[in-house]
């Protein structure tokens, strides 16, 4: 409700019904503030060009992102890196940043003590957390030519000095169940494996399973319990909110946030989610997980495919804002879906109280210097 209405309807009341009115007054305002006056954080962003547009759209539409680097491709390692390291010192408020380690050095013998120093000098210039990809568990591999999972005590020293330096383990580690089962055309995810086989594992029996990259994952928990992790994509749990109830109930420094599966989330029943949502406030980060990754092609983008994507940028989150904070009946990811109507309270932790007290942000959403 507009604040001036609701003025002028308390004094009303409390004109007409003095007691029913004092006791209005004291229960906070829950209507979702309009989209553009909530100060908002995308927890998972790949934002690689310093370019003004960009820039005008986060200020305009309230958004900051946390940038996160990832070694999807090797080559381009330190490249991300002093790309985001620029980007935040350029403009601290909007890119906060993710930095990562390397991988391909992990069979040299002072490789934990060279990732730490490597780490301690990205924490210097502002990281505020650490990504870890799945490529860790899913495609690394150990002298002996099995899987290294996530909890092979190879990682052990450099996820204790994470939790040291009190900074985030975002972790993307496994994928969504049905990276393991037959593909399924009526799945939110089969765009990507249909053209992805490489992470489509059905019928592969040689990798490991789903539940085994998962519980590898929770024993990093078990071992190191002041780390906080953040569990990218709803921790690879989207199929059950149950599971992933339960490991939040486990893990007290157990974070999920929800980028790229919300499309599974809005397949569970509104009403599940919401009281999961509810229950959960402090303990789950919206994010989107859109890249933009322009140093990784031979050319630089032309202007109408920066504004193609700011364009595709701004519909989705206004769509995800719109399955969150809305109410009543609407169209996601092309399906009739019953839209949250979360509380004001907790859709402002999910969209920026939790990633500040995480990330250690500024009350504006700003990295620590
Ligand atoms: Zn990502």
């Amino acid at each position: 409700m507009n604040p001036t209405v609701r003025r002028f309807l308390v004094t009303v009341a409390l004109t007409l019904f003095p007691a029913a009115a004092l006791a209005a007054l004291s229960e906070p305002d829950e209507s979702a503030p309009r989209y553009e006056a909530i100060l908002k954080v995308d927890a998972h962003s790949h934002v690689f060009e310093d370019h003004p547009d960009l820039h005008a759209l986060f200020r305009r539409i309230n958004f900051r992102t946390v940038n996160v680097c990832v070694n999807v491709s090797d080559d381009h390692f330190e490249r991300m890196h002093e790309i985001a390291f620029d980007l935040y010192r350029q403009h601290p408020a909007l890119y906060p940043f993710e930095s990562t380690f390397d991988l391909r050095q992990r069979d040299a013998a002072d490789y934990t003590k060279n990732v730490i120093a490597w780490l301690g000098r990205t924490f210097a210039r502002g990281a505020v957390g650490v990504k870890i990809w799945k490529d860790v568990g899913l495609v690394i591999k150990r002298p002996d030519g099995s899987f290294a999972l996530p909890d092979d005590p190879l990682w052990d020293p450099i996820y204790a000095y994470v939790a040291q330096q009190g900074k985030v383990l975002h972790a993307h580690l496994g994928e969504p169940r049905e990276a393991w089962l037959p593909l399924d055309q009526d799945s939110p995810h089969y765009n990507y494996y249909s053209r992805r086989s490489e992470y489509h594992f059905y019928g592969k029996p040689e990798y490991p399973s789903h539940a085994a990259i998962i519980a590898a994952r929770d024993r990093i928990m078990e071992k190191h319990p002041t780390l906080v992790v953040l569990g990218a994509h709803l921790g690879s749990l989207e199929y059950d909110l149950e599971m992933i109830a339960r490991r939040l109930d486990q893990y007290p420094n157990f974070y999920v946030e929800v980028s790229a599966r919300i499309k599974d989330l809005a397949r569970h029943r509104s009403d599940k989610v919401r009281a999961f949502m509810i229950k959960y406030q402090d303990r789950i980060l919206y994010g989107l997980d859109a890249g933009w990754q322009p140093y990784l092609g031979r050319q630089g983008p032309t202007d109408a495919q920066r504004k193609a994507h700011l364009n595709m940028l701004e519909l989705r989150y206004h769509a995800d804002y719109d399955y969150f904070a809305g109410k009543g009946e609407l169209t996601y990811d092309h399906r009739k879906v019953e839209a949250l109507n979360l509380p004001r309270h907790v859709l402002e932790k999910f969209y920026r109280r939790n990633a500040i007290k995480l990330f250690k942000l500024d009350a504006a959403g700003q990295g620590e210097k």
